[in-house]
């Protein structure tokens, strides 16, 4: 798109009239970013329009992902850089004697999601629209995202995010599109022209209201849609038999609980809850999505039988999955289908992506709460399990088997057996973890349908996490090989040969420093933290979670620590360690573990002993806005899940197209980070999948034998009990006995020595600094293959198309 500089000028002065009857000087910079986005959305209608015709006219195959959450981060930047009109717009806003990077920083975060799950579903809406695929997101608009997180006492405080509050500036309202979604009640089998049909009685009836969000591609025209849907009652204002009874509070209590379906974000990650109104929230995005389709796609004037050859409908892990029992619903009672028609087209449409296989996290509900809340749901689910469960006992005549894949047993509904009945692809999300999914964890299901899964190894768009997240590296890569990078994100690879030119090692090194010191800087101003920008910076940012293994980060600090006071002239290389991460507010080990990080930080932050060698800071409220300042100036990326635990990893891919050197296990796309950058750009520890799968099949672990025959395991975990820390003996018991007297579950101990020696490996690397310039140049130029651009390629090319 083009902008002429004056005429922008007139638009944008033009708006803050018009929406807040100020003149441009008496604005706030709030206003003033409103007023900016308010016109780059105004500048977008057009082509979102015309998107939508065109996807119309050509009868075009349209993709849904079906999400439960969408990490967006913020638009205003993202949006001005795939327009086109990010320097242009910079320039006339600075002529106005305003600075576009603050306006910027005003936008609240969309944090419409938890960690990686989230943020892939928002990566691959912008790869979808910046390739010109007609790919649109569907979700929960919550009036409050992830939990914003303060650190008190170096304790965890959850605070309610209420990004809406000011306002959304992308988002617009279809009231005309609603849709009504029906819970609870009774079905009734009727006769109806001779045709069994089953009507729903006594239901509680709730509107769904779309919220749409401009997807915009990058360089292309494309204007996707993130439609995100928010529950209302169907009676606008409150319940008014219960008002003209003059039961005031009761009918206020009534338009509560139905908004209470799009309030809040379930803040867990990698667990699973099993709460109704979590339930709830999954039936009601996927019915309001799947009505919306269906009626969209009547409009095109083709048969129901072809739905499958006009829709894809991806879902994001299992969340969504009543999608194939629902869209079964809607074909046979809505569109009268026989159940074999119907079948066919649902299972042509789904495919389903799976992202883990830790047990805790694999959703099942209970059939009583199932079947009270979405009785007609349940009866189509009992049918597809009854056909599925006939046909394997059929070909195995094996009632274990039977048992194992139904999709309802132990008096629960599987969902992921329901997703991967319901659908014609199931994938995982990196190499390991689909070998893991087809000959470990789902091996029968594998069995029984042999082309059903594969791989679609995650992806990150480049566009934020470089182009946006690091101006000045982007900037040297285009003087460099020129930006054929940004839409071809392969030819980073045409950095390679620059690895072994001097000045531009050089170069790179400078803008790492450059970006190290603007990240100190900020941090002093925001947080009060003194940070040294020539130490490594050295940076794990992830959910908390055991199998991420914070911990093994953190021993390692704490045996460093005792190595610097018996020496204090021990050489080492001045090392600044960063932590960010939110545990989920129910997660009681995980939010010890960053008391403990923040105890283990204030003990060594306030040493002068160690003349500040080292230094450990837990940066508050991890998100995508928080992410784009810290990976860019990281040189150490910390990957250190369990082998197995960790499906893909994402982070992973967006630290080392910033030029951070992985410190990693083998584990979930870190092998195929090593296997794009070879050996020799990265660092490698700990034990494979091999080893814990041995480990957990023979139960042959016991913890206490590396407690008791290494004296630094020895000294670290006594020192969380015996009051060393500055804190009352019993604060951290609780990590002590998951470490020994519950043995460890995520293989920490066995892991320790092998990371310590790798950590030291780092800090050898470092010492000749040009050639750790060549290694992390080599990441940069091996990352492309990490974009969604081709991650989504994949997608349409085996599984939508
Ligand atoms: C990328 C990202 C994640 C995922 O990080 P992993 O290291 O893959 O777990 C989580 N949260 C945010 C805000 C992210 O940007």
């Amino acid at each position: 798109m083009f902008i002429d500089k004056e005429a922008f000028k007139n638009d944008f002065k033009k708006k803050i009239i018009n929406m807040y009857a100020e003149d441009i000087e008496e604005c706030s910079p709030s206003h003033k970013y409103f007023a900016l986005a308010s016109l780059i959305r105004d500048y977008t209608s057009e082509n979102w329009l015309n998107t939508n015709k065109k996807y119309t006219n050509n009868k075009e195959k349209q993709i849904y992902y079906f999400s439960m959450e969408f990490l967006i981060g913020r638009l205003l930047h993202s949006n001005l850089l795939n327009l086109g009109i990010r320097d242009a717009c910079k320039e006339a806003l600075s002529d106005l004697k305003i600075d576009l990077d603050e306006l910027e920083e005003i936008e609240n975060d969309a944090g419409l999601g938890n960690g990686g799950l989230g943020r892939l579903a928002a990566c691959f809406l912008d790869s979808m629209a910046s390739l010109g695929i007609a790919g649109h997101g569907n979700g929960i608009r919550y009036t409050y995202g992830l939990f914003e997180q303060q650190i008190e006492n170096g304790y965890q405080v959850e605070v309610p995010d209420n990004w809406l509050k000011e306002g959304n500036m992308w988002e617009v309202r279809k009231e005309n599109k609603a849709v009504k979604v029906n819970f609870g009640g009774k079905v009734m089998p009727t006769m109806e022209n001779g045709k069994l049909k089953f009507l729903q009685q006594d239901c509680e009836t709730i509107l769904a209201v779309p919220y749409d969000t401009p997807i915009i591609g990058y360089d292309n025209s494309t204007v996707n849609t993130l439609r995100l849907w928010s529950a209302e009652p169907l009676n606008k204002d409150f319940d008014f038999e219960s008002f003209s009874r003059g039961e005031y509070s009761k009918a206020t209590e009534y338009k509560t609980l139905i908004e209470s379906i799009s309030q809040v974000l379930y803040p867990d990650d990698s667990r699973q809850e099993g709460k109704i109104l979590r339930l709830k929230q999954q039936y009601f995005f996927v019915s309001a999505g799947l009505q919306s389709i269906l009626r969209r796609y009547k409009k095109l004037g083709e048969p129901i039988n072809n739905f499958h050859k006009y829709i894809a409908i991806h879902i994001n892990d299992t969340h969504p999955s009543l999608a194939v029992a629902e869209l079964m619903r809607l074909l046979i009672d809505e569109e009268n289908l026989a159940w074999d028609e119907a079948w066919y087209i649902t299972t042509n449409t789904i495919a389903y992506t799976n992202h883990t296989i830790l047990s805790e996290a694999l959703e099942k509900w209970p059939i009583d709460i199932f079947k009270t809340l979405l009785p007609r749901i349940y009866m189509i689910v009992e049918e597809i399990n009854r056909r599925f469960t006939d046909e394997v006992r059929e070909r195995y005549k094996d009632e274990n088997k039977v048992n194992n894949m139904a999709i309802i047993g132990n008096g629960q509904i599987r969902m992921a057996h329901l997703a991967i009945v319901g659908s014609h692809s199931v994938n995982g999300v990196a190499k390991l973890h689909t070998e893991l999914l087809k000959y470990q964890e789902l091996k029968d299901f594998n069995e029984f349908y042999p082309n059903k899964f594969n791989n679609k190894t995650n992806g990150i768009t480049h566009r934020r996490w470089l182009l946006q997240a690091n101006p000045k590296l982007s900037n040297l890569i285009n003087e460099t090989i020129g930006d054929s990078w940004i839409k071809e994100p392969n030819n980073l690879i045409l950095l390679k040969p620059f690895a072994e030119d001097y000045y531009f090692r050089k170069k790179f090194e400078k803008i790492k420093l450059e970006n190290k010191i603007a990240f100190s800087n900020y941090a002093k101003s925001t947080y009060g933290m003194d940070i040294d920008p020539n130490s490594i910076f050295d940076v794990q940012v992830k959910r908390l979670h055991a199998y991420k293994r914070q911990i093994l980060n953190l021993f390692n600090i704490m045996d460093l620590y005792r190595r610097l006071k018996e020496n204090p002239n021990l050489d080492i290389v001045p090392r600044t360690f960063f932590f960010g991460a939110k545990a989920a507010p129910s997660y009681y080990l995980a939010k010890k573990t960053i008391k403990l990080i923040n105890t283990v930080a204030y003990k060594i932050n306030n040493d002068t002993e160690i003349h500040g060698k080292i230094k450990v800071f837990f940066l508050p409220n991890y998100s995508v806005s928080l992410a784009e300042k810290i990976i860019p100036c990281a040189q150490v990326s910390e990957q250190i899940s369990t082998a197995t635990k960790e499906a893909s990893g994402t982070g992973n891919m967006k630290f080392m197209m910033n030029g951070a050197l992985t410190l990693a296990t083998l584990d979930g796309a870190n092998i195929e980070i090593k296997d794009a950058v070879g050996d020799e750009n990265i660092v490698i520890f700990g034990i494979r999948k091999e080893e814990v799968l041995d480990y957990i099949k023979n139960k042959n672990y016991n913890s206490y034998e590396f407690y008791n025959n290494d004296f630094r395991l020895k000294y670290i975990l006594d020192s969380l009990i015996n009051g060393s820390l500055g804190v009352p003996s019993n604060e951290f018991i609780d990590i002590h006995n998951s470490l020994l007297k519950n043995n460890d579950e995520f293989f920490v101990l066995r892991d320790f020595s092998s990371y310590v020696e790798a950590q030291n490996k780092v800090d050898y690397l470092y010492r000749n600094r040009d050639n750790w310039n060549r290694m992390c140049i080599n990441n940069v130029a091996h990352s492309g293959i990490f974009s969604s651009d081709n991650t989504i390629k994949r997608y349409y090319e085996d599984i939508w198309k």
